[in-house]
């Protein structure tokens, strides 16, 4: 008897997804498509001002034209796996991104003020490898796209509205200047005025001191502001705890920083986590001071957060506050930060997607 195979061909067709596309990118897209260019600046208000992701509801374009969007594409965030709330507060976001790999968000309010203020990750895990740090420890896997870096927050403003944050600080997983392109092309993404419209004395990027990215940055003409975690005021304390100021040595990054201040004409940020016993002394408060003299900038210092497995030592509040005594009077501003979601791993450098993904819980 013979036998007859029957060959089923399924084709099952991808939608590309527009999360990421800059104005110019939807305008050649709808020159493409034959449409007038101007289109593509409808649907980008459309898709970052308005948030409307349902082709069929863009009412200014002809039904023709709406199906034929439908039929070729999508605008999609990524997976959201699990969401915590710390006791203060703090939210922390788990995606799983399309390879399944995960990626963190942590959304901060300000209890008192109108701000919230939203962490948002660059990369999954992270090369640079600081002693101290639970991304550092996780290792790199890779850059997060545009669309990676803007769903974080576009997300966010779908489910929870246009007030559910108003500053963005590239502070959770990764370092954002080794992922220069990206995170350049999500920055003209949030501060687009007729895309999410967020101001650029709103958007912060950190970085462990990537020297010629901040000068790129400089020149740039973005003028958002830059954090810069430094952690350590002299080359060879900064170190034994950071392997990037090898390659990038202090002197020449400060060089660079005040190169960015006069160039954006910003405030730039110092991020100081203080260690018990390794950068707490008076000595390491005259150092800073000096390293700093003469800038227009803000110093902000951190107690470390704990982190699973790592020797480094959290000071007591005593120490924080004895140290921010010392310096205030030496620097132009000095604050120090609050830790926040630590009973959630949310706080900085704790991020590392420990949660296992692959099963679904508390969203
Ligand atoms: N890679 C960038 C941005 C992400 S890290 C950078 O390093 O600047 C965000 C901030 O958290 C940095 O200042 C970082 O040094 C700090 N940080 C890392 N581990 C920490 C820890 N265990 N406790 C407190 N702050 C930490
Ligand atoms: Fe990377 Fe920043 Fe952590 Fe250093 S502190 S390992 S640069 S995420």
């Amino acid at each position: 008897m013979r036998k007859f195979l029957i060959h089923l061909h399924l084709t099952i067709m991808t939608k590309i997804n527009l999360l990421g596309y800059t104005l110019s990118e939807l305008e050649q897209l709808m020159i493409d498509m034959g449409e007038k260019k101007f289109r593509g600046g409808q649907l980008f208000k459309w898709l970052y001002r308005d948030h409307q992701t349902e082709f069929e509801l863009m009412t200014d374009f002809s039904k023709e034209l709406r199906k034929k969007l439908d039929d070729k594409f999508e605008f999609k965030t990524p997976d959201l796996l699990q969401t915590q709330v710390s006791e203060d507060g703090t939210q922390k976001f788990l995606f799983n991104l399309a390879d399944n790999l995960p990626v963190e968000t942590v959304l901060i309010p300000d209890f008192g003020s109108e701000r919230k203020t939203v962490c948002i990750s660059s990369q999954v895990g992270c090369a640079v490898g600081c002693k101290f740090c639970a991304t550092g420890q996780m290792g790199y896997k890779r850059d997060l796209t545009a669309g990676e870096i803007i769903g974080q927050l576009v997300y966010l403003r779908e489910e929870f509205g246009l007030d559910s944050f108003s500053n963005v600080v590239m502070m959770g997983m990764g370092e954002p200047l080794a992922n220069y392109d990206n995170v350049v092309k999500a920055v003209e993404l949030m501060i687009a005025p007729t895309g999410m419209m967020l101001s650029r004395k709103k958007v912060t990027i950190s970085t462990s001191g990537y020297s010629p990215k901040i000068k790129k940055l400089a020149d740039s003409g973005l003028n958002i502001c830059l954090a810069i975690s430094l952690h350590a005021a002299t080359q060879e304390k900064r170190e034994k705890i950071m392997p990037i100021a090898e390659t990038f040595k202090l002197d020449k990054m400060m060089q660079t920083v005040r190169y960015y201040a006069d160039k954006t004409r910003t405030q730039v940020m110092f991020e100081y986590i203080i260690f018990e016993d390794f950068n707490d002394k008076m000595e390491d408060v005259l150092a800073l001071a000096k390293l700093v003299r003469g800038l227009s900038c803000k110093i902000n210092l951190l107690a470390y957060n704990k982190v699973e497995g790592l020797d480094y030592k959290r000071p007591s509040d005593e120490k924080m506050h004895w140290f921010g005594g010392q310096l205030a009077p030496r620097v132009p501003v000095v604050t120090v930060r609050k830790s926040r979601g630590r009973d959630i791993d949310a706080a900085c450098g704790q991020l590392a997607a420990k949660q296992k993904l692959g099963s679904k819980i508390d969203v």
